[in-house]
């Protein structure tokens, strides 16, 4: 093996391991704000296999702030009833879906995952601050105080060495970078094999309901869309089959035909047997390494929550690495991450653990046994609403706060002449909005001074205010929560609130006692 001494790589920021979803919306957001992101993936192109076919609300307000979201429109189809059966065609389960959600999106977003990371890393080369090397499989780790040096394997068996002030493990469920960490790991201990298969029709044809899981022990199936155009079909080993014998394109299309899906109606675009999981990374860092998305959790697909969490990962990440990097903040910061996330990513691991158990039963008895259960419990439902927005654990956030740690809502909105989303006509990052005034006018000399170091912008909005709420999301949700301020985070969750204005000084100062970077001040004012 040679060594080449010469780095010929620059030295970077932040150098991430893995150009997957996660990686590439990382890199997006460090990117932005300014930071050297280098990005090292060990495949010369893109993955083809099929993945991701659904995100939801809060990342489509992620991929807004990744500035992917007008190429988006024309490659997503919002769903709106996600429905169980049973093999006798009774419902066992209807998850329904409003037209929009608390996140100015649609609850419940259909996509074709090779598509995305095509739009992504367009964006990412868009930003000068990014270098993508794809063929280039980082391969040991070594940290001192201040860096992380990267031993990347390029073709040919050439090493080069990079310097980073941190590294993220963004290198799917095999990461190399946790192997590195030595983490232990939560493994609740559910896998089953499926053969997926993503079909385009040569016609088009509406499907009712979009979204279907077909509970039958004889075949468990899972029929959704791919994205405009395109099908997925999803189906179960069943346990005297091999996993080779599945993964064939005969059997594809032998498994296709009784759905009518044949060679003569339809392209066959992919097929892949996985193994889906449920298990977490129990810790996320240790010093200037870090791990995000599969990297650090698994789940099988039923919520359609893997990739979601991981972009949820990327934009907690993200805010907080960019205050370190800044010097705003102490490292510590970054410890936070994992105490706000594991909870969340542990909830949805969970429930798509639950969803699983209803479906991945090969056994008639059982399933017999699930029906007469729950075709009783699904008659006196009309429609089982989604799962609420889920909030974050411990971390940067005001104590006692009811709201705090909750996700917080986007509005359209109109001002200065343009109407849109508030994020693409306010701004994002550390935002104080109140229905009242603008809060950041109630901010004293210091707290404002504070507030410009992270970026922070204020909204005064409502049905007269500047920025005109066009639609009442936030009359609504401020009335509902019967406060006057909030102070929302860079990943749009609730730091916390106040029940009047000028309690917006003192939650500032609570933010910046929180981030580590000022003594502890005095409690909110207002609140109760
Ligand atoms: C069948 C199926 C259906 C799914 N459906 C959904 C869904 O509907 N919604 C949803 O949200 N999620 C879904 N998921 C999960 C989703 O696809 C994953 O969570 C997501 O792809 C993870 O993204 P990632 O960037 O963390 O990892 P990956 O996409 O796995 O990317 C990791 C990258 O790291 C690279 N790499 C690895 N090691 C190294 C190294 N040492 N050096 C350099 N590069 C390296 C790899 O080549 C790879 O490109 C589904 C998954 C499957 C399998």
């Amino acid at each position: 093996m040679t060594v080449d001494r010469s780095d010929t790589h620059a030295p970077c920021d932040v150098a991430i391991v893995g150009y997957g979803p996660v990686g590439q919306t990382l890199a997006i957001l460090l990117g932005q704000r300014g930071w050297r992101v280098g990005v090292f993936e060990k495949q010369p192109s893109a993955y083809p296999l099929p993945r991701a076919v659904h995100f939801d609300h809060e990342v489509g307000r992620i991929l807004q702030a990744a500035g992917v979201a007008g190429d988006l429109a024309g490659k997503t189809e919002a769903a709106d009833v996600y429905e169980w059966r049973n093999a006798a065609g009774e419902t066992l389960l209807r998850f329904g879906s409003k037209a929009a959600s608390i996140s100015g999106w649609p609850e419940a977003n259909m996509f074709a995952q090779p598509e995305l990371e095509r739009l992504l890393d367009a964006r990412a080369r868009t930003l000068p601050g990014i270098d993508v090397h794809r063929g280039c499989e980082v391969v040991g780790l070594e940290a001192d105080d201040t860096h992380v040096t990267l031993r990347v394997a390029k073709a040919g068996s050439l090493r080069s060495a990079v310097r980073a002030r941190f590294v993220v493990g963004c290198d799917g469920a095999n990461s190399f970078v946790r192997s590195c960490l030595g983490a232990t790991v939560t493994d609740l201990g559910f896998f089953y094999d499926w053969l997926i298969v993503d079909v385009v029709p040569h016609a088009p044809k509406v499907w009712h309901p979009l979204n279907i899981q077909i509970c039958d022990p004889a075949r468990p199936t899972t029929l959704v869309s791919g994205g405009p155009g395109r099908r997925r079909w999803e189906f179960m080993r069943l346990p005297e089959e091999s996993i080779e014998d599945l993964n064939r394109e005969a059997t594809a299309w032998r498994l296709l035909a009784p759905w009518g899906v044949t060679a003569a109606n339809a392209t066959l675009e992919r097929h892949a047997v996985y193994r889906f999981q449920a298990r977490w990374v129990d810790t996320w860092r240790h010093a200037r390494l870090l791990l995000a998305g599969d990297a650090a959790h698994q789940m099988p697909p039923f919520a359609g929550q893997g990739m979601c969490s991981g972009l949820r990962d990327a934009v907690n990440l993200a805010w907080k690495l960019d205050l370190v990097l800044a010097g705003t903040a102490p490292d510590a910061l970054l410890d936070t991450y994992a105490t706000e996330r594991i909870p969340h990513v542990g909830a949805l691991i969970n429930f798509s653990m639950e969803l699983g158990k209803v479906i991945c039963v090969p056994d008639p008895t059982e399933a017999a046994a699930r029906d007469a259960v729950m075709v009783a419990a699904a008659k006196t439902v009309e429609l089982t609403a989604p799962p609420p927005a889920l909030g974050i654990g411990p971390g940067v956030l005001l104590d006692a706060d009811p709201y705090a740690g909750q996700l917080f809502v986007q509005g359209r909105v109109e001002c200065a002449g343009a109407t849109a989303l508030f994020d693409d006509v306010v701004g994002r990052g550390w935002t104080l909005l109140s229905p009242v005034a603008d809060p950041v006018a109630q901010l004293d000399a210091e707290a404002r001074a504070f507030f410009a170091t992270l970026g922070g912008i204020g909204a005064h909005v409502g049905a007269r205010a500047p920025i005109r709420d066009l639609d009442g999301t936030y009359a609504k949700w401020f009335a509902e929560a019967g406060v006057a301020v909030v102070l929302q985070r860079p990943d749009f969750y609730v730091f916390g609130t106040a029940t009047t204005v000028d309690g917006s000084a003192a939650l500032v100062k609570q933010l910046r006692r929180v981030l580590g970077s000022a003594p502890p001040a005095g409690p909110v004012q207002g609140r109760p």
